[in-house]
Parts: C-alpha cells; structure tokens; sequence
C-alpha cells in the first residue's frame, strides 16, 4: 500500500526542487472534470493521455498516467483532487503517453494490473482479445460509477488510428463498448472531449465512412494527394476529428494518415 506520508514528503520535495532549480516556477495543475461523485477525468491536452480517476474507500484506482515529462502536474493535480493512496494502476494500452507515470505511482505502493479481466463493483475490465489501436487494448468500465474508459480504441480530436487490427478490430471494439455501457454512460477517449454512446456511435459512423471512401477511392487508382483532396472525405474528418490538434503541415499529415489506412487495411485484407 502506499504510504501517505511518502507520497506528501515526495510532493514537498518536487515543489522544492522545482522552486529552487526553476525560479520559484509553479507546477500547472491539470485541467480536469467531476464526472460522477466519485470519478474525474483528467484531459489529456498537452500532457499525453486522458486519465481517468475511481476514488474508492481505500484508495484511487487510475487508468493511464500520461506522458512522463507531466509528471510534476500528475502528481499534484492528484493529490488536489484527494489525499488518498493510489492503490491500483491501469493501462488501456501500453503506449508511452498512456504509460509515462506508472513508476511513480508503483514507487508510492500502488499495484498494477498486468493483464486479464477483472470484475466487481468498482471496476470492470474487459479484454476483447482483439487487436485495434495496439495489439492489446483494453476497456476499463466502471459500473457503479457508470464510466467507460476507452483508450485509443476512440480517440475524437484526430484520425482514427486503428493501426493494430484496422477498421475491423476497432469495431469489434466499439460494439463491446457499446454492449456495456447505456445511454447515462460516460464515455472518455484516449485523447479528445468526454462523450457518451451517441458520440461514440457518431464516431464509430465517421470513422467506417472514412475508411470506405478512401479505399474506394485507392481502388479508382486515385493517388494519396488526391485522394486528400475529395471534398467528402474532408466533411467527414470535420465531423469526426473534431478540432483535430494543430499541426504545422496539415496536408502532410491528411496524406500520412491516407497512406497508413490503405497500408493497414490492405495488410489485413490478405491476410
Ligand atoms: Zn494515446
């Protein structure tokens, strides 16, 4: 178990470090929302990961921990949120900005969860053995708070990026999502604003349009500039990627995301 008193000590230590080394330069604390009385969700904006967090008797229990270099912000928006011990870590998926923080909170005593379901009250997770964003990405339900935490499976602020298992595993992982939650469902993404099933099956629309239009226009034999530029693929990535994060070359990256859809979508259709 972790000890509250290490985990003060570790927080006053790093605010010392960080006033001595940085010139008395605070430590941002992390945008975040209530969702329910007894679970926030820290968005993800600039820090990696969303991060979702189950208050329960004897502990938090946190999926993702971000990037690593947010370490500071984590750890003291955390403990703004509630003085209790971290008892449990969760990853949706094993990628650094979902993973940054796991030693920290190992380090203060939590336990992490290697691999498999688990059930009860608190917390529901749910493997689907199939691969979608990565090859082993899991859902993270939490009934009696009704959250569903999804990790990249469903991502609404960029394209989709189903690189493990293509449009196919992805929707095998959305309709299990779907059969878990109900419509009072909060639903929070790996990376983007917290929904509920209607905005998960808009995604799960957009992103199937998405992939159709752009294999059927890479049958036609239309080259990736080309195909960047059809006016219908580029409503739907208004509608799904919602404000998709700036980035220098827009069409660079419009053109790199074309590129890996045909190159998934090809693999696994001979496979
Ligand atoms: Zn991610």
């Amino acid at each position: 178990m972790l000890n509250p008193s290490k985990f003060k000590t570790s927080l006053v230590t790093l605010l010392f470090f960080t006033s001595i080394t940085l010139e008395a330069k605070e430590v941002d604390l992390i945008p975040y929302e209530k969702v329910s009385d007894d679970f926030y969700v820290l968005l993800a904006d600039g820090y990696g990961s969303n991060v979702g967090i189950k208050v329960t008797n004897d502990g938090l229990i946190i999926v993702d921990t971000m990037l690593a270099k947010s370490n500071q912000s984590l750890m003291a928006t955390i403990e703004s949120i509630s003085e209790k011990p971290a008892k449990l870590v969760v990853n949706t998926h094993d990628h650094m900005d979902h993973t940054g923080n796991n030693k920290s909170f190992i380090e203060l005593g939590a336990a992490k969860h290697t691999h498999g379901e688990m059930s009860n009250n608190d917390l529901n997770i749910v493997t689907t053995n199939v691969a979608s964003h990565s090859s082993n990405d899991l859902l993270v339900y939490f009934p009696d708070s009704n959250v569903l935490m999804m990790g990249d499976s469903f991502t609404n602020n960029w394209y989709p990026t189903f690189w493990a298992g293509g449009l196919a595993g992805q929707t095998v992982i959305i309709d299990k999502a779907l059969e878990l939650a109900n419509k009072d469902t909060t639903v929070v993404p790996g990376h983007g604003f917290i929904t509920n099933t209607e905005g998960l099956k808009r995604y799960k629309e957009n992103a199937t349009n998405w992939v159709n239009r752009i294999m059927e226009l890479h049958h036609q034999g239309l080259s990736t500039e080309d195909i960047a530029k059809d006016e219908a693929l580029n409503n739907l990535l208004k509608r799904f990627a919602n404000g998709v994060r700036p980035v220098k070359d827009l069409k660079r990256m419009m053109e790199h995301f074309i590129n890996k859809t045909i190159e998934v979508e090809l693999k696994l259709s001979t496979k």
